[in-house]
């Protein structure tokens, strides 16, 4: 990328006097995607900045991870997702300041002046200031984390494939997800379901009976947001399906090669799958405001940070009323937040945001998932279809939707898993490896 021309061309001296005004849009999620949809026909001018050059559709990460599916199906260019919409540009660049006094933020790249500043930058994984946490386990938190576990699944069982100590094969094959929410859940079904009907076949000259997922859960029940009964449907299912759920089990430590729960248990195992919790955004810090005790930054009602109405946090990164960090909230309070500022252009006053449960919904692997709608409950298959129309309409794109339908159709009657190639990610020099700087 050239870093000069971008700096540049926002920089306020290289540009003449606005005439409208500027909205600058930190995160291209759930969130940042619907309100630059919002503000398409509003009389200003959108700058929409990104870390990634793709919006990412994260319930189906886990997919990703399990050799479902392929990255390209859940996350979308931004600038394709962006193009029809006139008055928004995008910048690829990591935001790193905010000057609440100059209206400016500054990114890896450079300053972006903005009249009114829209925060919606997500959360990342909550370690609970452990750092040995985190060197030790492996993330499902974003794309380059899911593709990492596809690639470690994969390897452990060619490792496996050499391995002549039972034990210390079984410990390569032992998988450890912890956290019961739905993350923890779907992916520790999914990767069962890939063991069982495919890497079984694919490792018939290997000894791999003693491939095994486990679950650990700090509480006396997982997916806690739903109701008693889906819990134990869920339970139920998890239970058939062959994975071993630890519950009242929080985690001590992990070390090489082994979990330690903190009634002193330990489990062998090369791979913890950390799924136990999410903090808001680092980049929320720059606003120099009290966070809440999961990172994220308190606003008011009309979603608002205070002394500064030109600035807004919306989705994972807000605290309000302690909503969960959950899409549905992300999308709802994305579409508030272009209404307010298209309130504040033309002078009215600002709404205030009420949250529309939809409902929640998780599967546990094939025919088989629990969904709460109203008043309704769904589980097993019904939940499981409910769940599968839920999710392919709300991805962004018809190609996506349609390859992502296809793979399905493909998995469910072949018993399939087609995406296990290992292509471990390799990290791609600066351009002057690649001769493409001035001398
Ligand atoms: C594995 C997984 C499964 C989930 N499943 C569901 C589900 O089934 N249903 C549901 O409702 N919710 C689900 N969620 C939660 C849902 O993804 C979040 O609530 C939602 O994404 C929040 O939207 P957002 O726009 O606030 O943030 P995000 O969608 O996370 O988007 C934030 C964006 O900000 C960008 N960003 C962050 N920091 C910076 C920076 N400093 N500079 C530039 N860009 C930055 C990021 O790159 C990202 O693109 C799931 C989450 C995960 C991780």
């Amino acid at each position: 990328m050239d870093n000069s021309q971008s700096a540049d061309t926002l920089a306020p001296s290289a540009r003449p006097t606005r005439l409208r005004p500027r909205v600058v849009v930190v995160g291209a999620g759930f969130a940042g995607i619907t309100l630059v949809r919002g503000l398409k026909r509003v009389a200003v001018d959108v700058v929409l900045v990104d870390q990634h050059n793709y919006h990412l559709f994260t319930p189906l990460l886990y997919q990703v991870a399990s050799s479902q599916l392929d990255p390209s199906e859940i996350a979308q260019p931004i600038r394709k997702l962006v193009r029809g919409i006139r008055n928004c540009d995008f910048k690829l660049a990591h935001v790193a300041g905010i000057d609440l006094a100059a209206k400016s933020i500054t990114t890896d790249q450079g300053a972006i002046p903005y009249d009114y500043l829209v925060l919606a930058a997500g959360s990342v994984s909550n370690y609970f200031g452990n750092d040995k946490l985190k060197r030790h386990s492996l993330a499902l938190k974003n794309l380059p984390d899911a593709m990492a576990l596809h690639n470690w699944v994969l390897q452990r069982f060619e490792m496996a494939s050499w391995e002549s100590d039972p034990e210390r094969r079984t410990r390569l094959i032992t998988f450890t997800v912890v956290g019961g929410g739905p993350t923890g859940i779907e992916f520790a079904g999914a990767l069962l379901e890939l063991i069982h009907p495919v890497l079984r076949k694919d490792f018939r000259g290997t000894d791999i009976s003693g491939a095994q997922v486990l679950l650990a859960e700090a509480t006396s029940q997982i997916l806690s947001a739903f109701k008693p009964r889906l819990r134990q449907a869920a339970l139920r299912s998890l239970a058939r399906r062959g994975v071993k759920v630890l519950l009242d089990s929080p985690v001590r430590a992990i070390e090489r090669h082994r979990l330690v729960l903190e009634d002193g248990r330990s489990i062998p195992t090369s791979s913890v799958i950390w799924t136990a919790g999410v903090f808001g955004a680092p980049v929320g810090a720059c606003l120099q405001v009290e966070l809440d005790r999961m990172g994220r930054v308190p606003v008011g009602p009309s979603l608002q940070i205070a002394g500064h109405p030109e600035v807004m946090v919306v989705g994972d990164l807000a605290s309000l009323e302690d909503l969960p960090m959950l899409a549905q909230v992300a999308i709802q309070q994305a579409r508030l937040a272009s209404a307010n500022i298209r309130a504040m252009t033309e002078g009215r006053q600002v709404g205030r945001f009420r949250y529309h449960d939809r409902g929640i919904m998780a599967t546990v692997g094939r025919n088989s998932a629990v969904a709460e709608i109203g008043p309704f409950q769904f589980s097993g298959f019904l939940g499981w279809v409910l769940w599968l129309v839920v999710h392919l309409a709300n991805i962004l794109t018809f190609r996506a939707r349609l390859f992502t339908l296809l793979n399905w159709g493909w998995n469910y009657i072949a018993l399939d898993r087609p995406i296990r190639l290992l292509v471990p990610a390799r990290r791609v020099g600066d351009a002057s490896d690649l001769g493409d700087t001035e001398a």
